[in-house]
């Protein structure tokens, strides 16, 4: 049985019960982050509690803590749980009340915690990349916002599955923003290009990573709009996130990326990725 938190308590999963007036669940009033453990250390921890603060304060929940007892209770989780490498989900909703849509007063967050085993993407993904397909991007405009309220998110990725796809590339306004649940990154005459940070995308913690890898090492990177034509044109084209780290894209609303295999620069990425993460663990272990 899994350990969890909720509302300023660890406790088995079975026992962890939400009231059916938490606005989470009647309205997806809330917000969330997901945030990798490798060692049982949370991996760029002050970056995803961050964007929680940005996201709180976007959607205008009150911080139910501060930075060091997340920590705190998030490192405690892991410990508890035991796996080495977890995936961590953590949600604060604005908290249980009377249903109406205005925010109710004097209520308190709703607090909950919970994590699972991280399992590596198959090494069959990894050395045939995976498909996608792009669809029109019908989410709202606060896409920065991690907010539960998945819906959109949910009915795309569930379009690009139905279609033997992994993911849908999203468009709008003649731009492409990001996946369904993920950051994108095409390849262009070796130049890693990524759509800016804005209200169209979600700042990835992983897309920011894999930014500050790729400069390090003197890959060329830009930082500007991706037009869909760029997307047919691409040498390689990535998704990133937090569980799914660096995949590639081999197949494009059925036809190949590039060559129709994982590319050379993506190889050349997962393996810095990969040093960064041994080099965090090993300093984790020395800690
Ligand atoms: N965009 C969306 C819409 C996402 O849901 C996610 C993560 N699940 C990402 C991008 C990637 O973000 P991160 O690298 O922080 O996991």
């Amino acid at each position: 049985m899994r350990t969890v938190f909720l509302n300023g308590q660890f406790m088995p999963e079975s026992a962890a019960t939400v009231s059916p007036l938490d606005r989470g669940f009647l309205f997806g009033d809330g917000v969330y982050e997901v945030i990798p453990a490798y060692g049982r250390r949370l991996f760029r921890l002050d970056e995803h509690l961050r964007r929680l603060g940005q996201s709180l304060d976007g959607v205008r929940i009150e911080h139910p803590w501060d930075e060091q007892r997340w920590s705190e209770v998030l490192h405690e989780l892991v410990e508890r749980n035991g796996e080495e490498d977890q995936s961590i989900y953590l949600q604060v909703t604005r908290g249980v009340a009377k249903r109406d849509h205005s925010f109710p007063p004097g209520v308190r967050p709703t607090v909950f915690a919970m994590t699972s085993p991280l399992v590596p993407v198959p090494g069959e993904i990894r050395a045939n990349g995976v498909a996608a397909i792009t669809l029109d991007d019908i989410r709202w405009e606060y896409c920065n916002l991690k907010t539960i309220s998945l819906l959109p998110n949910v009915l795309l990725r569930q379009q690009a599955i139905d279609t033997g796809a992994a993911e849908a590339i999203l468009i709008r306004n003649g731009e492409v923003t990001e996946g369904a649940a993920s950051n994108v990154f095409v390849i262009l005459d070796g130049t890693l290009v990524t759509p800016p940070h804005g209200p169209r995308l979600l700042p990835g913690i992983t897309r920011d990573l894999v930014l500050e890898i790729a400069r390090a090492a003197g890959i060329p990177c830009e930082e500007r709009s991706v037009l869909p034509a760029e997307l047919g044109a691409a040498g390689e084209i990535w998704l990133t996130s937090s569980t799914r780290e660096i995949l590639p894209v081999t197949r494009l609303n059925g036809a190949p990326v590039g060559d129709g295999q994982p590319g050379p620069l993506w190889t050349r990425m997962i393996a810095l990725y990969q040093d960064y993460k041994r080099a965090y663990k090993a300093n984790a272990d020395r800690s």
